[in-house]
């Protein structure tokens, strides 16, 4: 049958009064339509977004932790929520499995008196006893550590680099356990040591503190008072899973990626970090089955963001080049709806920070400035610093873009004059606090950020007319490039509010 003829008897049953959803189930795939900009943003509707991030929320709070980090049931219900979501008609679903070791309990005396002390995501379970040693200047180069630290505990401050880094350079001189102590307010809960251990330079059992117990074991150390020190750290090693979902339509030599991560902190139910930026996505790729591609679109939701990245490493590591090459464009969403955003483009062509992204990244960032500027929307910068899922991306030279509220970043007084809200406070108050919930969403600012994702996502989903072809040798260039600048990167303020 012709398309005009079914075109003609669903709109006459629609007519006589059957249910349009029959009529719907009646209409044959092949003959929806070719998704635009303007018929995708259409399909957005604040309040299906609003109700997607309750049923998140809800998931939070039915579980023991009250939260979505990984390794919590809370984490699991989101993945699998995200999962029933998807039409397998439309898409290739898969999950993909990454192995991390959760801590559940830790325990710590120092000369037999108890202190609290929490595990750290990624260190293995164990148990050690010994002489605490103070490790100078925060143990990020290997002359920080004594020759041998063989029978002893480690303990070393939090900054300047990942606790990976610090804990892999005191498990090579021998040291049977770190206690990790905080430089700023609060407890280690929920602390990752954000690097993936490496075979060749494990890492051993570590436990956090408070700053203010680390500085009085390192008080009494230099005083020269003798503490020795027990610990167990108990921990899971659990898979946690990426969701993974490609429209079996499109060419898949050229795929347009769009990504965010899945997990929260510990602290809360992290709606707007990262429930926006999931629920966006999610909502994008049940309304995108309404129409036909020319792209394959991949939709991830990544895990373990919070832990280090991690979900969207490991994700990246297991590509081969040839599959590096088939994502013309990742596109990354996190927080996409804080309280007291700015409507922030990631800097991929480097004209306000100077870290300039893989190929492409640049025309990724002119197409959302683009985008903003035909609705009349004022639009920033920030730093292609790689600090969230797309950082991966950007190291392999794959080109990235993204879009984001802000998270714990101050808001100017131009800013302010930009996007109202509040100068001289933070873009979200509740940043991996329990307050992140339902009730602090700007929902202002997340229909916004939804219809610019979707704008992305059907642009490059007909044509990639505007992104250049991936040349691999400028891409290695700039990947190296990358590498500098993030080094340079890692040592600003920024970089430190993060490790
Ligand atoms: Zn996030």
């Amino acid at each position: 049958m012709p398309p005009m003829a079914i075109l003609k008897s669903i709109a006459a049953l629609a007519a006589c009064g059957v249910a349009s959803a029959n009529a719907a189930a009646l209409e044959p795939r092949q003959y929806k339509t070719q998704v635009t900009s303007k018929a995708l943003i259409d399909t957005l509707q604040i309040e299906n977004l609003f109700a997607k991030a309750e049923i998140l929320q809800e998931i939070a709070y039915s579980t023991p932790g009250k939260n979505r980090v990984i390794g919590s049931l809370g984490h699991e219900k989101t993945v699998a929520y995200i999962r029933s979501q998807i039409d397998t008609d439309y898409y290739d679903v898969s999950l993909q499995g990454v192995e991390l070791s959760v801590g559940i309990n830790a325990t710590l005396t120092a000369n037999n008196k108890t202190i609290e002390a929490y595990t750290t995501t990624l260190a293995p379970a164990g148990t050690a006893a010994g002489p605490l040693v103070a490790i100078p200047n925060l143990g990020c180069e290997e002359a920080d550590f004594a020759e041998s630290l063989e029978g002893k505990v480690a303990l070393i401050q939090r900054g300047t680099c990942s606790f990976g880094i610090k804990v892999q350079l005191a498990a090579a001189k021998k040291a049977s356990a770190v206690i990790a102590y905080n430089n700023a307010e609060g407890t280690l809960e929920g602390y990752s040591l954000q690097v993936f251990p490496d075979p060749a330079k494990p890492f051993v059992p570590t436990v956090g503190v408070t700053q203010g117990q680390g500085e009085a074991l390192l008080a009494q150390l230099e005083s020269g008072v003798a503490i020795n020190v027990a610990l167990t750290s108990e921990a899971n090693l659990t898979t946690t899973y990426n969701v993974i979902a490609e429209t079996k339509q499109g060419d898949h030599e050229n795929v347009i990626h769009v990504s965010g991560h899945s997990d929260s902190v510990t602290a809360g139910p992290g709606i707007n970090d990262n429930g926006s930026g999931t629920v966006s996505l999610l909502e994008l790729a049940v309304q995108l089955t309404n129409f036909t591609v020319v792209n394959a679109v991949r939709f991830s939701w990544w895990t373990a963001e919070e832990a280090g990245l991690l979900g969207a490493e490991y994700y990246v590591k297991q590509l081969s080049q040839a599959e590096k090459h088939k994502i013309r464009l990742l596109l990354d969403f996190d927080m996409m709806a804080s309280p007291n955003f700015a409507y922030q483009i990631y800097d991929g062509d480097g004209s306000a920070f100077n870290l300039t992204g893989p190929t492409g990244s640049a025309e990724a960032e002119h197409e959302f400035a683009a985008y903003f500027d035909g609705i009349g929307l004022n639009h920033t910068e920030i730093e292609f610093d790689g600090r969230s899922d797309y950082g991966p991306f950007l190291e392999a030279g794959i080109a990235a873009g993204g879009i984001a509220g802000g998270a714990e970043g101050i808001k100017t007084q131009e800013e302010f004059e930009m996007f109202g809200g509040g100068a001289g406070v933070p873009y979200d108050v509740n940043y991996h606090e329990n307050g992140d919930t339902v009730n602090n969403l700007n929902l202002d600012a997340w229909i916004e950020f939804s219809r610019a994702i979707a704008h992305m996502t059907a642009k490059y989903a007909v044509s990639w007319e505007g992104i250049p072809s991936r040349n691999s040798t400028v891409s290695q260039k700039r990947s190296e490039n990358y590498g500098v600048m993030k080094r340079a990167f890692q040592r600003t303020k920024r970089y430190q509010a993060w490790v």
